[in-house]
């Protein structure tokens, strides 16, 4: 079998959303488990739609998703030459025709045809006129007649007659710029793409696509087509959903490899496994696991595969990629050392960077700044705990080692000596060390925050407390 070749040619009318970063994933894991190569082709034909920024952020979350290519970006733009060669070889061997209907008798032969109970189609009137060449005439493509099959890698067996599928479509505008059905085989043809895994919206371009290739002699590739994927409620995948860029799912916070695994899932299954490593993704994908219903877009799922790869990241990467969340939240050049010591108490139960950046934001507030929530200051740092709050930083002033185990023991010792259930401190020290009801446990926290902040916000909240 000649080498595999996939690609993903998006239309850079959009950012890469959800479905297309889903597109790209299955061609690009097709390619990658046998040893093929995966082309990337922007296929901005429709000039007036597309835009270089729309081209770059395509760029971008294919990066961001760590879905690299052998070949590409090719621009369709710059190609418009080798369109018109095909162009003109279909022409020659009869397979094409100029013609001048104006697109009002275009489509009053539509409603003739639609009136009569047909469908909707160009009805042929130029197609042996011998027009040439004229300003404003397009090409239109001598549809064929017959039975169009091929065995789609997603739904199996295809068959379709020509003539209902095919009618003398345009191949080349009045302006002289390609169609996208011919620019797509001839890009395909040209680059040797093998393998088509694309949306199921597409279904109607593929009997003319094949068409295409018989005409011009050229091998037709395999094709398979994917089932949408749906919101929950059952309804097209919109903006509220997930249909936004993939690069608003870093902006959430979620890392790379989570979007990728719950993308893969979106779709395709291996049992019911449902985390992959990247290599397990590369030798497991292939068309015997796409599904043929609808997928539904989960966010609770992508958060809970998106906590599974913030447990088991790695710190300092994460370290590395928090600063951003935090500034978000107002917190400018975090401590590194303590941003470090921070992050192994979030990644247990974090769902995403973000809600880690919120976790930990408190230990960045100056010690006599840290905001503490009315609610919890109101409740736990009163006059009564004035005093334990006096007597825990006292207690981790004077502690031979500021370590979470003998911290915990001097102050439970401290405790017993009092009669005091711990739970009679551990609100007031919780609130004054982060301003809030909910942390990471305390000792654990009081190492992070190092031994003089610790004992700064316990004096700051039992002064608060006094007052
Ligand atoms: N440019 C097309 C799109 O963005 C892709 C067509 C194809 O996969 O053949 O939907």
């Amino acid at each position: 079998m000649s080498k595999v070749v996939t690609r993903f040619p998006p239309s850079p009318t959009g950012f890469l959303h959800i479905g297309g970063a889903r597109t790209a994933l299955f061609n690009w894991l097709f390619a990658r488990g046998r040893g093929g190569e995966f082309v990337l082709r922007i296929e901005d034909t429709d000039q007036a739609r597309s835009t270089p920024e729309m081209t770059q952020a395509i760029v971008d979350g294919m990066t961001w998703l760590g879905l690299n290519w052998d070949h590409g970006p090719y621009l369709q733009s710059d190609r418009t030459e080798l369109y018109n060669q095909y162009i003109e070889r279909l022409i020659a061997s009869g397979h094409a025709y100029y013609c001048d209907c104006t697109p009002e008798a275009v489509d009053a032969m539509r409603e003739t045809a639609k009136a009569a109970g047909k469908k909707p189609k160009y009805d042929g009137s130029c197609r042996n006129r011998n027009l040439g060449p004229g300003p404003g005439r397009v090409v239109r493509f001598r549809a064929p007649e017959g039975l169009c099959a091929w065995a789609d890698m997603v739904k199996g067996p295809m068959e379709m007659d020509f003539e209902e599928m095919v009618d003398d479509f345009v191949i080349r505008r009045g302006n002289g710029s390609p169609m996208y059905n011919l620019a797509v085989v001839v890009d395909d043809a040209e680059m040797g793409v093998t393998h088509i895994i694309r949306g199921e919206d597409h279904l109607s371009n593929t009997p003319k696509q094949i068409a295409l290739y018989l005409a011009l002699g050229l091998p037709v590739p395999a094709f398979g087509h994917l089932p949408m994927i749906f919101g929950p409620d059952r309804k097209k995948l919109s903006k509220r959903h997930g249909a936004m860029s993939v690069m608003e799912y870093e902006a959430m916070g979620f890392l790379p490899e989570a979007v990728v695994n719950y993308l893969l899932r979106l779709g395709w299954g291996h049992g019911d496994q449902e985390l992959f490593t990247r290599q397990e993704m590369i030798e497991l994908f292939s068309e015997k696991g796409l599904g043929t219903s609808p997928a539904m877009f989960d966010m609770a799922k992508l958060e809970a595969v998106s906590a599974h790869y913030i447990k088991e990241a790695d710190p300092a990467r994460l370290a590395g990629l928090l600063p951003r969340f935090l500034a978000e939240l107002g917190v400018a050049d975090p401590d590194p050392a303590r941003l470090a010591a921070a992050v192994p108490l979030y990644q247990p139960r974090a769902k995403t960077l973000r809600e880690m950046a919120e976790g930990m934001a408190f230990f960045f507030a100056p010690d006599q700044a840290l905001e503490h929530d009315a609610e919890a200051l109101a409740k736990f740092v009163t006059p009564e705990s004035a005093p334990l709050l006096e007597a825990a930083a006292r207690l981790v002033e004077e502690a031979p080692v500021f370590e979470p185990e003998p911290l915990e023991e001097s102050f439970k010792t401290w405790l017993d000596g009092q009669g005091l259930k711990f739970k009679a401190v551990a609100q007031p020290v919780r609130v004054a060390l982060s301003g809030r009801t909910f942390s990471p446990g305390l000792f654990e926290m009081m190492l992070v925050l190092g031994r003089e902040s610790t004992v700064r916000r316990l004096r700051r909240a039992a002064a608060l407390a006094g007052a």
